[in-house]
């Protein structure tokens, strides 16, 4: 399990990574170039690698209504189809999914941070901080808080599901080593500064259309606030470094 892999200490001194191996990909060893085309790639298959059943489990109407755990339960029914469709059945073994009722709360989705991945970035006020070693967790929480009837709040939930899988996805298996990878990684470009950068917008655009196709209702995953919240980050970076 991740609890025992560790960035630190971990040097990538060859000038190319390994690419991507969607049969037996392993954390912290890829580019987050070969990442973004690899599940841009995926999202033009990524049903056919479903099961029948649970192709029509996407087509499916959600419940009438239901409690904190229902949710939870409905969520991990999702996770598990959109971790086979799209991440080559390979985040289910990293991470776990929790519920809070939060409504007052400005977020709505985002990891816990008080597990035990052991990774070389920092996520301090949503900044990644080259350079620091950090505890960091593999528990995505998604808020139950967001009002409506139940199943506008359930497909609203998938959605930020689906935003939070790409950002697990891109950290485990991107190479963030200190010196070389992570200074890549927080580009624009790249996974960017608040991990929202072109690579994340990219990804995740291609998997809310494949599922969109796929589902028949708009799958709202945060594209464009995303985008503006890692500009601003950008520029307030480019700011601070002309003082
Ligand atoms: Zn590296
Ligand atoms: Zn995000």
């Amino acid at each position: 399990m991740l609890s025992e892999i560790s960035m630190s200490g971990k040097i990538h001194s060859s000038p190319t990574l390994p690419p991507f191996d969607a049969e037996n990909p392993l954390p912290f060893e890829y580019s987050t170039q070969d990442l973004r085309v690899a599940l841009i790639d995926r999202s033009y298959t990524a049903m056919g690698h479903l099961a029948p059943s649970q192709r029509v489990h996407l087509q499916s109407h959600f419940p009438a209504s239901g409690s904190d755990e229902i949710i939870l339960a409905i969520l991990n029914q999702w996770f598990v189809i959109l971790d086979q469709a799209f991440f080559f059945g390979q985040l289910a073994q990293y991470i776990d999914i929790k519920v809070i009722h939060s409504p007052k709360s400005s977020w709505w989705g985002k990891y816990n941070p008080n597990t035990k991945l052991v990774l070389s970035t920092l996520r301090e006020n949503g900044i990644r901080s080259p350079g620091n070693l950090t505890l960091w967790g593999p528990t995505i929480i998604i808020n139950t808080g967001v009002e409506g009837t139940f199943e506008w709040r359930m497909q609203f939930m998938v959605g930020i599901l689906l935003h939070e899988l790409v950002h697990v996805f891109l950290d485990i298996f991107a190479c963030q080593c200190v010196g070389v990878c992570l200074e890549e990684f927080s580009k624009v470009e790249s996974v960017g500064l608040t991990g929202h950068g072109h690579s994340f917008i990219r990804s995740l655009a291609a998997l809310q259309t494949a599922l969109e196709n796929e589902v028949g209702w708009n799958v709202e995953v945060a594209l464009t606030d995303s985008a503006n919240l890692e500009m601003k980050a950008q520029e307030k970076s480019m700011a601070d470094a002309e003082k």
